[in-house]
């Protein structure tokens, strides 16, 4: 450890308010900090993260992961039933699987934000889950889980396959592929969430075919602008109807090589 003081997030309690009708607890935002401290020092050693101005940290982690589960956010605040217009299914506690994780997003904050839920971290680089599992006994983060290996043979474990409620994908691959590894993890009735940066009608027409053959469809897709660079960004929601063909996900790189 050094003696440098590092960079503290800003507080943005207001933006919560008004984008996603939630605000950290005190305890949640010095949750925030160490994670990103912990970041900021583990990227001497590992290659976690490009983002590590405290505004951008702010917004493309922290914010952006947890705008995808905007709509379970509000509802834990308003602590009523959820609605059935929420995307979420009301079983509860809910249990969260994050494919292709890295540094932990958008994994980590929800397990801060949402502590009744249990999320499981997935990577296939086992230096980037060690350094999560680091991360977790820092942070106290006790609903946390860890697991190495490739989301096309996690799928196919039956310890995993069919049993998350919801699926988190970011910045993994195409949406085909994250389809292909999100739908066979979910329960009938799930949700996966696939955070996107640009999309257009045209390709939602295409995913529609892919994402039925996995037994899926495509509930919602929802555009939003982020709140400090006023970026584009998407998140679509697909929810799991159907049993997934035992052949999905393909086996490792196929779905890569030879997108659905
Ligand atoms: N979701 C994080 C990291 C994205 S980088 C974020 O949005 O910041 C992509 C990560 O996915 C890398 O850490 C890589 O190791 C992991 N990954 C890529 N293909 C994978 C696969 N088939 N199974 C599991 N992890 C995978």
């Amino acid at each position: 450890m050094n003696n440098l003081k590092l960079p503290s997030l800003p507080d943005m309690a207001n933006i919560w308010q008004e984008t996603l009708h939630w605000t950290p607890t005190v305890q949640q935002q010095a949750q925030f900090q160490q994670l990103y401290e912990f970041i900021l020092e583990g990227n001497s050693q590992l290659n976690l993260t490009r983002i590590t101005d405290p505004q951008e940290f702010w917004e493309k982690h922290l914010w952006d992961s947890l705008r995808g589960i905007a709509t379970l956010l509000k509802d834990e605040t308003m602590g009523e039933e959820m609605t059935s217009s929420s995307p979420f299914s009301s079983s509860s506690p809910l249990s969260f699987i994050d494919i292709g994780t890295g540094a932990g997003f958008p994994g980590i904050p929800v397990a801060i934000a949402v502590a009744n839920c249990t999320v499981t971290l997935l990577d296939s680089t086992r230096k980037k889950i060690a350094f999560l599992e680091q991360t977790r006994t820092a942070l106290n983060l006790t609903n946390v889980k860890t697991l190495t290996g490739r989301a096309e043979e996690v799928g196919q474990q039956r310890q995993h396959r069919q049993t998350y409620d919801v699926v988190l994908i970011r910045a993994v691959g195409t949406a085909s592929v994250c389809a292909e590894y999100a739908l066979p993890l979910l329960k009938q009735g799930g949700l996966a969430v696939i955070y996107r940066g640009n999309w257009t009608e045209e390709e939602t027409k295409i995913l529609e075919n892919v994402v039925n053959q996995l037994g899926g469809v495509i509930e919602l897709v929802e555009k939003f602008t982020t709140p400090l660079s006023g970026s584009i960004r998407h998140c679509l929601y697909l929810r799991k109807v159907a049993v997934t063909p035992v052949h999905f996900p393909r086996p490792v790189g196929v779905p890569t090589q030879k997108p659905l």
